[in-house]
């Protein structure tokens, strides 16, 4: 299988650029921040204390975690139960933050990434892929980009919508979460040897799509 890795920082583009590459490469896309914000769901609605090994090994325990693409989008399911709506909610990205850390969580989403990943030619994006879950990914780019404009672009994105937080308030939450992303000590965020970085603070979505499509038809043609 043809696999491409895409790690980098909170709100760096990495879901909208592999969406938009799978589209017009004819792969599957898997957006994994998506699983452990699903997990991150199931765990509000335990309402469970704040995570800790003890709580995280119980709740690993019983965890059945299921990825279906019901027209074409990712939808994750816990425990039987169907969370893709609540996945953006602000309460969700912490949690996911928060419990991302555990290796038991971290182990359990490995073994889902890499089953896709052994089934379908794809395009899958996270923090640890390329150096972690698909260490021979034919493709690894790591995406970053100044943190202010990551926030600008956010805010600009929802600021319409009822309750949105400030800029002020995304960017801290922006700060604090690739924060935790990248002192952890299971799996940080951190590009790989061979991974490609793209910065993109100066560039557009068309011209990192444009950019990114070339690198892989270029690696496509050499391995397929
Ligand atoms: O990418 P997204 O913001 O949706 O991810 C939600 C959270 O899940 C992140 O803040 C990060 O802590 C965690 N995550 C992770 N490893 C991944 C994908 C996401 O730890 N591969």
């Amino acid at each position: 299988m043809f696999n491409i890795a895409i790690d980098g920082f909170v709100g760096s583009g990495k879901s909208t650029l592999s969406t938009e590459i799978a589209k017009r490469l004819n792969l599957k896309a898997l957006d994994t921040g998506a699983i452990y914000r699903g997990i991150a769901c199931y765990y509000l609605k335990l309402n469970l204390p704040n995570p800790n090994d003890e709580i995280i090994n119980k709740f690993v325990s019983n965890l059945n975690v299921e990825i279906k693409f019901v027209e074409n989008i990712q939808n994750v399911i816990v425990n039987g139960e169907n969370f893709t709506n609540m996945l953006r909610d602000e309460n969700t990205s912490m949690m996911a933050s928060l419990i991302s850390p555990y290796k038991m969580i971290r182990n359990k989403v490995r073994l889902l990434q890499q089953k896709f990943a052994s089934e379908n030619d794809c395009i899958i994006e996270g923090r640890d892929i390329g150096t972690d879950v698909l260490p021979n990914a034919q493709v690894k780019l790591f995406l970053t980009g100044n943190a202010t404009i990551r926030a600008k672009r956010r805010f600009l994105q929802i600021k319409d919508k009822p309750n949105s937080p400030t800029y002020e308030e995304i960017l801290e939450d922006l700060n604090l979460r690739d924060y935790r992303d990248t002192h952890r000590e299971v799996a940080p965020l951190k590009p790989a040897k061979d991974a490609i970085i793209i910065d993109s603070t100066n560039m557009n979505l068309e011209e990192m799509i444009n950019y990114c499509v070339d690198i892989i038809k270029s690696k496509m043609g050499k391995t397929k």
